[in-house]
């Protein structure tokens, strides 16, 4: 792929983040692969497929191209949408078996939550191994025989990101917002997707300035920003909007209730828009609008046999695993952004989630039940 092709779709692609973006399933080959070369699987988001092939360029490899239905990678397994069959079946009738003379295939780590690597092995004989999160970090991976460092086994939320969020959440609202404008208040579109732009920017770049009072303990379920137990900081933002907007109009001598009413009713749904609570945005907070932020997980130590699936997985470094005395355990539980993927990969069956009334979640149910936008495991 062009440079020029890859910068065109990234623009696009974070543009329409929140839509999904379907390339050509299958095999592709990257430089000139031979029997040994390394199989890596992905999902067929076009903006995923684009950076694993940038992060590719130089070497020699087969990538397989699974059908998660334009979705990226971490979303699709979780949403059931990437699950054991779309691996099954790219390995299958790729035509990869009668390429390589190994059966070791790399599956991005992000797809712990929906693909279950004893059931692919089982049924397809294929050694399945947990790659990076990132494809940055695919070539020093490669080169560091199949190991993972912690580094690229954890989920970030650089500032790149954020403003790729940010980009993400603004342009559609900012759109949709423009449109519902133009037959009633033409004068307003260009204020408003200003403040659209604004706010959707502050909130996410800042995000680190802020992100320490985020807590799953005591936040509600409804529109809320980042709740600190009350629900009212969208509140006093509002206000403050109305304030400046209200202030800017009395010095220029335009004040009417008309003026006051028209921005409220503006202002507000901006807000409003803003504020669902990032909404699952961040790999690093699960939003207070998922159901399942309050589960815990629970380890069993009876059952546990120390063999390390569960920290190879878990994108937020919650675990440490003693491979000599075959033991693990759960040193930053608190990070957890409750994604399921241990569970899902135990093959002992030694973890599940525990909600706050002391329900127990057992590992069938999140290998089977996969979750909705508003975080309810529903999808089959
Ligand atoms: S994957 Fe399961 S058995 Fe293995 S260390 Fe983790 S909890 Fe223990
Ligand atoms: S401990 Fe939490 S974040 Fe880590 S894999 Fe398990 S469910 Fe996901």
């Amino acid at each position: 792929m062009s440079l020029l092709n890859y910068v065109v779709v990234s623009i696009v692609a974070t543009i329409l983040r929140f839509f999904p973006w379907p390339c050509k399933t299958g095999l592709y080959d990257i430089g000139q692969p031979d029997r040994d070369s390394p199989v890596l699987v992905t999902c067929n988001y076009r903006l995923t497929v684009a950076r694993v092939q940038k992060a590719l360029q130089g070497l020699n490899a087969y990538l397989l191209v699974a059908n998660s239905r334009g979705i990226n990678v971490w979303c699709a397994a979780t949403g059931g949408l990437f699950t054991n069959h779309d691996v099954i079946s790219v390995l299958k009738t790729s035509g990869i078996e009668e390429r390589v003379d190994h059966r070791q295939v790399i599956v991005p780590q992000l797809a712990a939550t929906g693909v279950e690597a004893k059931v692919v092995e089982r049924k397809t004989g294929w050694k399945l191994i947990w790659g990076p999160v990132y494809a940055d970090d695919i070539t020093a991976f490669l080169e560091g025989k199949l190991e993972k460092t912690r580094g690229m086994r954890v989920v970030r939320f650089p500032w790149t990101q954020r403003l790729e969020t940010a980009i993400a959440w603004a342009f559609p609202i900012s759109l949709v917002s423009a449109l519902v404008m133009i037959p009633l208040w033409r004068e307003a579109i260009l204020p408003l997707v200003l403040l659209v732009w604004g706010l959707s920017l502050l909130i996410f770049l800042a995000f680190p300035l802020y992100s320490r009072w985020l807590a799953s303990e005591g936040r509600r379920i409804g529109f809320t920003l980042f709740d600190f137990g009350r629900g009212g900081f969208q509140v006093i933002v509002w206000g403050a909007i109305m304030f400046g907007l209200v202030a800017h109009a009395a010095l220029v001598g335009d004040l009417s209730w008309g003026f006051v009413a028209r921005w409220g009713v503006a202002s507000l749904g901006v807000v409003l828009m803003l504020s669902l609570d990032l909404m699952g945005s961040t790999p690093v907070y699960k939003s207070g609008l998922h159901e399942d932020r309050l589960l815990r997980v629970v380890l069993d130590q009876d059952k546990c046999r120390g063999v390390g699936y569960c920290e190879d997985v878990c994108p937020r470094d919650c675990y440490h695993v003693d491979r000599d005395r075959h033991t693990a355990t759960m040193p930053r539980a608190e990070r957890c952004v409750q994604c399921g993927a241990c569970i899902v990969q135990c093959p002992f069956d030694a973890l599940h989630f525990r909600s706050p009334k002391g329900e127990v979640i057992p590992p069938e149910t999140i290998r089977k039940f996969k979750l909705n936008l508003m975080g309810k495991r529903l999808v089959r």
